[in-house]
């Protein structure tokens, strides 16, 4: 049922990106069986001898060629969902795909993309005043990490009766202007890389977040009355590599650490199949630390935008299905 006449389906946007194929890939003479013939749908065409020449389609609510421009993904796939902040709906855009699919590259130009709008949006709104609150963390084995500050202690996430699930002691800043966001967000990098080279393939098995938060209110009420504040967060996450979902599933999740990533990918999964149902029974989101985290901007009036990314190339055909899968199951 759709509070605010959104139906579910409207609240959650899945599209594709295919990536180009790497140098690497060339080099190797890689050939690539996909193609996008037009805005929502991509075709897989087996071109391998030994298989079949039916080529399969896939329907999203866009796919992006890979010659796409990141700009044209964020303006398509993710623009809508980023400014519906500034209205006090909260949001969640994710990145999923394997490793080397292009999530960290996506996500990156998204989140600049989408704070250049909602920075031009803040100025071309006088009538109110605005506070954005920046946050970053990243979630590895179930432990949360705190992407502001160089001392990596676990933070505790913990349940609060006024202000709902919280992260013990996660530093928020609060933004003085443009240039302060992009500071904070060079420093999120680093940290990032701090934790992938002590941590040998951190990266792919890390979910990072980085959480905008804006409150605002009318001028002409400020001090008076505050039944005109909004307030609501956005959310721009790259995911873990979706590989590790499949080969825990398939492996039987034997190690901790897999067990742990794929808890926290997994349940996602599950948490989105049954948003994009419109169910109104149960929903696990308590069952992993990302889900708990981002409860919040997933579900009810909340808009979720997520970008599946695909390597084109056949050496990964048998992930890119599986993110396909992810991501029809997503609709
Ligand atoms: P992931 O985060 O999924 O592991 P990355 O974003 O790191 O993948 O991308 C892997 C490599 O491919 C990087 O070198 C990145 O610059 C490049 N890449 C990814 N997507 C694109 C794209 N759409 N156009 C050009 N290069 C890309
Ligand atoms: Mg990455």
């Amino acid at each position: 049922g759709g509070v605010g006449g959104v139906g579910s389906k409207e609240r959650i946007e899945v599209s594709v990106r295919l990536r180009p194929l790497s140098a690497m890939e060339v080099a190797r003479n890689e050939p690539s069986d996909w193609e996008c013939i037009n805005d929502t749908t991509i075709i897989f065409r087996n071109s391998m001898p030994e298989r079949s020449m039916v080529p399969t389609a896939y329907t999203f609510d866009r796919v992006f060629r890979c010659d796409s421009t990141t700009k044209h993904v964020y303006e398509e796939g993710a623009r809508e969902v980023a400014l519906s902040v500034v209205s006090g709906i909260n949001g969640s855009i994710f990145a999923y795909g394997q490793t080397s699919s292009g999530k960290t590259y996506t996500m990156t130009g998204i989140t600049e993309y989408a704070m250049n709008d909602i920075y031009d949006y803040i100025r071309k709104h006088k009538e109110r005043a605005f506070v954005l609150k920046f946050a970053a963390m990243e979630i590895y084995n179930e432990a949360v990490r705190d992407l502001l500050r160089t001392e990596s202690i676990p933070l505790r996430v913990l349940d609060d009766p006024d202000r709902g699930t919280i992260i013990e002691k996660l530093t928020e800043v609060t933004l003085r202007d443009w240039n302060h966001m992009q500071e904070l967000l060079s420093i999120c990098e680093a940290q990032r890389q701090i934790g992938e080279t002590s941590l040998n393939e951190m990266s792919s098995r890390s979910h990072q977040i980085l959480r905008l938060t804006i409150e605002s209110s009318a001028r002409e009420f400020l001090g008076k009355d505050n039944s005109s504040t909004l307030s609501a967060s956005v959310n721009f996450v790259d995911l873990a590599g979706s590989e590790r979902a499949s080969q825990a599933l398939s492996a039987g999740a034997r190690l901790k650490e897999g067990c742990h990533i794929n808890r926290s990918l997994l349940t996602l999964g599950t948490v989105i199949r049954k948003l994009s149902k419109g169910r109104n029974g149960h929903i696990p989101y308590r069952d992993s630390k990302l889900t708990r985290i981002l409860q919040p901007a997933l579900g009810g009036n909340a808009r979720t935008a997520i970008i599946c990314t695909i390597c084109p190339a056949r050496s990964h055909i048998e992930q890119s299905r599986n993110t396909l899968l992810f991501a029809s199951c997503a609709k």
